[in-house]
């Protein structure tokens, strides 16, 4: 089965970190990968990889050492990975709130978006498309592939490091990103900080709660090293919640992976697990209450 684009970093580039959502320093281990494992926090169940590699090493690898190499292997997948987030968005009512926001904007300021993580901008320029005021953040050099092919405008920075205003996005978009990050909760509480009161964040992201997470443990085409955080519904329910954020909707999807399995077979798994909530991507839509 083919994981997602990964490569280790050396064990002397890793350190332990306390757990991202409570602080707790207590864990029992979850799953051995050979080379990285994950833990997982005693007191608020949060799946972590843990050594991790230290915030500067992660983005020194997006930012630098996957390079051309990593452009390719968005470019290859831009199509499909669109299609994926369409449906996502779908499953997770963004049209009704679409529509809800153009009706309420004045006609020369229409809603705006940020997507984090926005590789080459295709959701972007689709959205764009639509009518929104869209603005994108990507630290690998696809964000430069996004601005000269797309002519999107697309920081290359980190999200904390652009300092945008507070109250300044409607929405917020973060597809596989979370799991990449270090530091989960801080971009969560940024995220707060910069969507206008009532402004929603959606996060989509692999759910180690899911059918396949049970079935495959180690061998979950999820766990990875790129992934430093392993998110259950549950887990990043609470992590959004520290942050200032109410849990609208969470939707899943993805019952076995294409080729593990008939195709007869894969649509009926498919099909149970989007309606008992245990697929294996989830999307989890949250609103900023109050300030
Ligand atoms: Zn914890």
């Amino acid at each position: 089965m083919v994981k997602t684009w990964s490569t280790p970093v050396r064990a002397e580039d890793r350190g332990m970190v306390l757990c991202n959502n409570c602080g707790s320093e207590i864990f029992k281990s979850a799953l051995d990968c050979g080379g990285f494992m994950y833990v997982r926090c005693v007191s608020c169940g949060l799946a972590q990889m843990n050594p991790q590699p230290a915030g500067s090493e992660v983005i020194k690898r997006y930012s630098q050492l996957f390079g051309k190499d990593y452009l390719s292997y968005e470019l290859e997948n831009e199509a499909a990975y669109l299609k994926l987030q369409q449906l996502a968005l779908v499953d997770s009512k963004f049209s009704e709130l679409e529509k809800n926001l153009f009706s309420q904007a004045e006609v020369n300021a229409p809603p705006n978006v940020l997507d984090v993580g926005c590789a080459t901008g295709a959701l972007l320029s689709f959205l764009r498309d639509r009518g929104w005021r869209v603005t994108g953040v990507e630290i690998s050099p696809c964000a430069e592939y996004a601005r000269n092919e797309r002519n999107l405008d697309v920081r290359n920075l980190p999200l904390k490091e652009n300092n945008f205003p507070q109250d300044s996005f409607d929405v917020i978009l973060a597809s596989h990103l979370i799991e990449h990050l270090n530091d989960p909760r801080s971009f969560l509480v940024e995220s707060h900080r910069i969507l206008r009161s009532g402004g929603r964040v959606f996060i989509t992201t692999p759910n180690i709660s899911g059918f396949q997470a049970r079935l495959t443990g180690s061998g979950w085409r999820s766990a990875i090293f790129d992934h430093l955080y392993l998110f259950s519904a549950r887990t990043l329910t609470k992590l959004l919640e520290s942050a200032g954020f109410t849990i609208e909707r969470i939707d899943t999807w993805g019952g076995l992976a294409a080729g593990l399995a008939p195709s007869w077979l894969k649509k009926i798994a498919d099909f149970l697990v989007k309606r008992l909530g245990c697929g294996d991507v989830m999307i989890v839509r949250a609103v900023k209450t109050g300030n």
